[in-house]
């Protein structure tokens, strides 16, 4: 029994008739989900695809792209999610890549998905789906029986392939199969302490593999209740909460919610868990969160590739959750950090940050050369982070030997006159400076020194902040090759859609300042 499909629905079809899945207009028992995702998977079968064929969706976050995710699963299919962010000539790559044999897209762009489709991706199905649920693809999949038996796919079976947002170079198809998927959901199971009494807040998107696995995984699994948003909306947010028991977001949720004053205990009484992901959580945030709420939030590290890797404790018993690091290895996940030389980092050295285990993907899809790369000859993961173990917080507090901490990706990494300087050690420093609410550290070009240490700061409303008198500072506290040569200051940093600050972007723009 290998199909994601069939373990994530063992128990939910226990109580067919509790609710799965609720948005502001509507509401799905499991049994209606079931019956959706029966629907689909007849439809899909009837299609007569070839095995491991691949169902590419650029859609609203609606239900029905939830059940076509599942039925695409539970039908031995592989599904593909894109950002409905991408454009055309993105969407021209991913489809000329991963040749889907089903595209579904919002009805507005179906000229020209129906177009490319027809030249890159020749013969492919293509059906529209809206934020509401409609189109063709509901029309057809309502014609076709309820019942579906699911496939009999083996673990290493394809169930989605997640194209990485691809900061630099061409965007790379994360192969993920039924067995990272399952044995992923199984030890958040586990380790965040699941039950079918739970109802989580799903503010997230369902084309990242944090809205679409961690989220979703987790509720349906344990055969629990997602209060469904199609994104964050602080006022509904503060409506819903009272009713959930757990919410997963980016760290911009937290600083969002924050934000405004009706966001306190009372509000968040029934909830037993915040989540924290996909971008590092401002130790400031999680410190103002634990005060005004009353529980620290539980930052967690994973990526597309691997799944979930480390966690911050749930229990207390396991130990305290502590902001600034991402925590410990989950259970069964080997996670390593080593030097340039492949060689174990002694505690609080940074250094490369490794992974094994059964959540690791299977490869990039058609890029065996890519894949061969970006792993160790005994099969560890290159993750492309940077982090240490154990080491202090940025206010001198011992971290325990086995909680990791992120320090950034390694692209990130600036060179400086020959010594590596970590953008988060910088950042972290000036985040402290008053008047700064964020930062940003890249590595810029520079005649002398290879690269130079420039600082992109974004101060808080109403102050005035000057580079020159906060270079002076910095100063005072970090080696002066680690001093940003240059503070640039701008009014929010350019962030994609899981909050991620996109600094590609800022070297590119400030590539000439030095
Ligand atoms: P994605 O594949 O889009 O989920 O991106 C994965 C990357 O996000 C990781 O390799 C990290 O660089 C970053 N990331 C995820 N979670 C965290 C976290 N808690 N703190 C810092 N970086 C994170």
């Amino acid at each position: 029994m290998s199909n994601l499909y069939t373990i994530l629905s063992t128990q939910f079809l226990q109580s067919p008739q509790r609710i799965a899945l609720q948005t502001p207009q509507a509401s799905w028992t499991y049994e209606a989900l079931h019956a959706a995702v029966g629907q689909l998977a007849n439809w899909l079968k009837s299609l007569g695809l070839p095995a491991g064929a691949r169902v590419a969706v650029q859609a609203e976050k609606s239900p029905q792209a939830l059940f076509l995710y599942l039925a695409t699963v539970r039908a031995g299919y592989t599904y593909l999610p894109l950002n409905t962010a991408y454009r055309q000539s993105e969407i021209e790559y991913f489809l000329s890549n991963a040749e889907p044999s089903v595209v579904v897209c919002d009805p507005s762009n179906h000229s020209w998905v129906g177009a490319l489709a027809a030249r890159v991706s020749g013969g492919a199905h293509v059906m529209t789906l809206d934020s509401s649920g409609h189109g063709s693809l509901s029309t057809a999949s309502q014609a076709f029986e309820h019942e579906f038996e699911d496939a009999a796919t083996a673990p290493d079976d394809l169930a989605a392939i997640l194209y990485t947002s691809g900061t630099t170079g061409r965007s790379k198809g994360a192969m993920l199969t039924h067995r990272n998927l399952i044995s992923n959901a199984q030890t958040l199971h586990q380790y965040w302490g699941w039950s079918d009494a739970d109802t989580l807040l799903h503010m997230l998107p369902i084309f990242h593999i944090h809205g679409l696995f961690v989220a979703c995984h987790g509720a349906l699994y344990a055969g629990a209740r997602m209060l469904w948003l199609p994104k964050l909306d602080v006022d509904a947010a503060i409506q819903y909460l009272p009713e959930c028991t757990l919410m997963m977001g980016v760290p911009t949720y937290y600083v969002r919610l924050l934000a405004d004053e009706r966001f306190g205990p009372k509000l968040t009484a029934n909830i037993r868990l915040f989540v924290s992901g996909s971008a590092p959580l401002l130790l400031e945030t999680f410190e103002a969160f634990k005060v005004r709420i009353g529980q620290p939030i539980l930052e967690r590290y994973g990526m597309s590739e691997t799944g979930m890797l480390t966690s911050n404790p749930y229990e207390p018993a396991q130990g305290v959750r502590l902001g600034s690091t991402v925590g410990k290895p989950l259970p069964g996940v080997g996670v390593r950090v080593v030097n340039d030389d492949g060689v174990d980092c002694a505690q609080g050295e940074i250094g490369h940050i490794q992974v094994k285990g059964p959540n690791v993907f299977a490869g990039y899809w058609q890029m065996p050369e890519k894949t061969r790369e970006e792993f160790t000859s005994d099969g560890w993961f290159k993750t492309g982070d940077m982090g240490r173990w154990g080491g202090q917080t940025p206010q001198a507090e011992i971290i325990p030997p086995d909680y990791l901490s992120i320090v950034g990706r390694s692209k990130d990494l600036i060179i400086s006159g020959g010594y590596n300087v970590y953008p988060k050690e910088i950042e972290s420093v000036i985040d402290d400076l008053t008047g700064v609410v964020e930062s940003a550290v890249i590595g810029v070009p520079h005649a002398e020194f290879g690269e130079a240490v420039v600082a992109v700061v974004v101060a808080t409303q109403g102050v005035v902040l000057e580079p020159q008198a906060m270079i002076a500072a910095l100063k005072t506290q970090l080696a002066n090759y680690k001093v940003p040569k240059r503070i640039e200051l701008v009014s929010e940093l350019p962030r994609n859609a899981m909050g991620k600050v996109q600094k590609n972007i800022l070297r590119e723009q400030y590539a000439k300042l030095a």
